[in-house]
């Protein structure tokens, strides 16, 4: 690295927007990171009629269907985070999303009822899976597997493992919500921490980390207005309506990703106080909490520092 100048390649993809930062001017290796995670977007997504994926959930009730080993370790990593007891998170949940429709064209408040059916279709125990031959079986006709909360951070850490490969010490990717850092370019890299519902790119502050991912989940990030509500898309599989408590977003800081994919969807469905409570469990995980009420709640702070810049916020920490 001669300089600290550096480079931003960007690319729309998996519906968000992407962001690749180099320390050098390297457009081919831009465009392989870029390739890297659309072959990844196109064995993950079910936003289309195809992909592995979507040929498990067609199968759904009639037979198992063989993946590749990594969508395989990856659905099984989703099963485990969907069976740990009161989870939040379900790898389950795809007839509710699909029902809700959140972020897309035709998005409405469904009714009552269809809920309450889709809702007996979306246990994660009926997810079984075969470490023999790498096969998913979804038992009962009608299941869908969606990843969407935690396919980016997957991918995110592919494409901080693809840099490596290729001798690339300083850099980040951002997939939308999803960023993971490499290297530590003037002491740290600074990451943004969206103000909530702001019109423009207000920030509340700022996250400094070294070689961590920081991942944000929000109810501001997809969301549409009906009944004079909001309803955003981070679903509760208890009641199949979207997470209802006191916060605006969380922010998970980890060294994988798809470790902070996994707990802000966890941690948004247990609140501040479990929240804070479980996190005292786990050194290696690490929490900002963003609540409806302006407060800030930072965990332990030993991954990161933060910086405010909004004083319309009051920071507290865990132990408050
Ligand atoms: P997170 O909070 O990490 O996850 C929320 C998402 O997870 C929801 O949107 C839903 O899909 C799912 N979910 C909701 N509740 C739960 C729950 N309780 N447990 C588990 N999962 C839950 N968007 C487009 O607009 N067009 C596209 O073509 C498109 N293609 C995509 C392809 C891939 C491979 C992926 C990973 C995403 C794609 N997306 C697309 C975006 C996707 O629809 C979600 O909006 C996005 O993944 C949400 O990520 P997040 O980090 O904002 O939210
Ligand atoms: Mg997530």
């Amino acid at each position: 690295m001669s300089d600290n100048r550096v480079w931003s390649y960007s690319a729309t993809l998996m519906g968000s927007p992407i962001l690749l930062k180099l320390f050098a001017n390297n457009e081919a290796l831009a465009a392989r990171v870029f390739g890297l995670i659309k072959r990844y977007e196109d064995l993950l997504t079910v936003n289309r009629a195809h992909s592995q994926v979507m040929d498990i959930n067609h199968a759904a009730g009639q037979h198992p269907v063989a993946v590749s080993r990594p969508v395989y370790e990856l659905i099984k990593c989703a099963k485990a985070a969907s069976m740990v007891q009161d989870s939040a998170f379900n790898l389950a949940i795809g007839p509710l999303v699909k029902l809700w429709r959140i972020g897309f064209k035709g998005d409405r408040v469904p009714p009552a009822d269809e809920i309450t059916a889709r809702l007996r279709i979306t246990h994660p125990q009926d997810v079984v899976l075969n470490d023999t031959d790498g096969s998913v079986f979804l038992t009962q006709p009608g299941m869908e597997i969606d990843l969407g909360a935690i396919a980016k951070g997957f991918i995110a850490d592919r494409v901080r493992d693809y840099l490596h490969q290729q001798d690339v010490r300083d850099g980040l990717i951002n997939l939308g919500g999803n960023v993971q850092t490499l290297g530590t370019p003037q002491g740290s890299w600074s990451i943004g921490l969206k103000k909530p519902f702001s019109s423009s790119d207000a920030l509340v502050g700022s996250i400094d980390v070294v070689n961590k991912s920081v991942v944000t989940s929000g109810t501001y990030e997809r969301y549409f207005e009906q009944d004079g509500k909001r309803w955003h898309h981070i679903l509760d599989p208890r009641s199949g309506y979207p997470l209802d408590n006191e916060l605006d977003s969380v922010t998970i800081i980890s060294r994988d990703s798809l470790d902070g994919d996994i707990w802000t969807t966890l941690i948004f469905g247990l609140g501040v106080e479990k929240g804070c409570a479980l996190l005292k469990q786990r050194e290696d995980i690490e929490a900002i909490f963003v609540t409806k009420n302006r407060d800030i709640i930072l965990s332990s702070q030993r991954q990161f520092r933060f910086t405010p810049c909004d004083d319309s916020y009051r920071i507290t920490d865990c132990t408050a």
